[in-house]
């Protein structure tokens, strides 16, 4: 069987790129096409999803960009015949198998926000995609606060997080390669103004399209006909992204929220009442303790108890 990967979608047309071959062709999808669904598990929950992966549920979906599938191309007209279980999705934009979220964060104009970025974290960690950091115009920020800001910030490396900084005007002080990696899928995302088109601009060489026609192209793809694209970068793919423009803590159960936070989720069997703390003011929580003690960082737990009230307040609404 032959496998492709879907990199575009326009209304019903889909176009896919041939795993081996790397020949790109259009195709259409199958009617009555089967997906299996792997029962969601969060990132930290791996090895339960690994289990009941034996319990799939079959559903009928349509083919998204991001998917990979198998397809027929015995007749005229090119058809996806299945599609291979998703690593994870993304409603807005749609594209599934997203291998990295590139999160741009601007050190100055606009100041970097943690608020900002721990929400964006646990978004991620929900949605099951791996967060890298990318700090633009480190160089119009004085020494001393970029000095501190890294500081804080080495706290997220500790996690796991990759972070690049990045020069206002020379976009090569970081290199291109060490973000984009080969055959993996990026999706972009950041509030606006922190440089995610200039950016994108420094890197146009490798993009197969200006650049300002991403967020066109997707634009106009959410107002009218569905249109999703991955632009060929580094031998990998990007899709810029309005999604995540709107950043709601809607989908989250308060109870719920600390299961994404890794720093608190790897304490929590330390805690007095274990996986049933909450970190807020129960005795005994390990996690306030080394807030205490500095270990985690001020901002981090500060930001994550405005989520609960925020969380709370909503769910007193309705
Ligand atoms: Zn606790």
């Amino acid at each position: 069987m032959k496998k492709a990967l879907i990199i575009k979608l326009i209304g019903g047309n889909y176009t896919l790129v041939d795993l081996d071959t790397k020949e790109e062709f259009q195709a259409r999808a199958r009617g009555g096409l089967r997906y299996i669904k792997v029962e969601p598990g969060s990132v930290f929950h791996r090895t339960v999803s690994q289990r009941t992966k034996k319990e799939t549920e079959i559903l009928q979906v349509s083919p998204k960009v991001g998917d990979y599938c198998y397809y027929d191309d015995s007749e005229d007209v090119v058809l996806i015949t299945e599609i291979l279980p998703r690593e994870n999705e993304l409603s807005r934009p749609d594209i599934s198998n997203v291998d990295q979220l590139l999160l741009t964060f601007s050190a100055v104009e606009p100041d970097f926000s943690f608020n900002l970025l721990d929400k964006f974290l646990v978004l991620a960690y929900k949605n099951d995609l791996k967060p890298t950091l990318l700090v633009t115009k480190i160089d119009l920020i004085n020494n001393e606060d970029l000095k501190n800001l890294k500081a804080n910030l080495s706290y997220y490396e500790k996690l796991g997080i990759k972070i690049f900084y990045v020069n206002s005007l020379d976009l090569s002080t970081t290199s291109k390669e060490e973000i984009f990696l080969e055959n993996k899928i990026t999706v972009l995302a950041g509030q606006t103004g922190v440089g995610k088109s200039t950016f994108l601009n420094a890197i146009k060489p490798e993009l197969d399209i200006k650049t300002g026609e991403i967020s066109k192209a997707l634009g106009r793809g959410r107002h009218t006909t569905r249109h999703t694209e991955l632009y060929k970068i580094r031998g990998g793919y990007i899709a810029d992204t309005p999604g995540f423009s709107k950043l709601d803590l809607d989908i989250f159960e308060f109870g719920e929220l600390k299961w994404y936070y890794p720093d608190f989720y790897d304490l929590s069997p330390n805690c007095r009442f274990t996986s049933s703390c909450n970190h807020l003011k129960e005795p005994g929580c390990e996690v306030t303790k080394l807030v205490n003690t500095g270990d985690i960082l001020q901002s981090r737990y500060d930001n994550y108890v405005r989520f609960i009230d925020e969380i709370k307040s909503k769910k007193r609404i309705y």
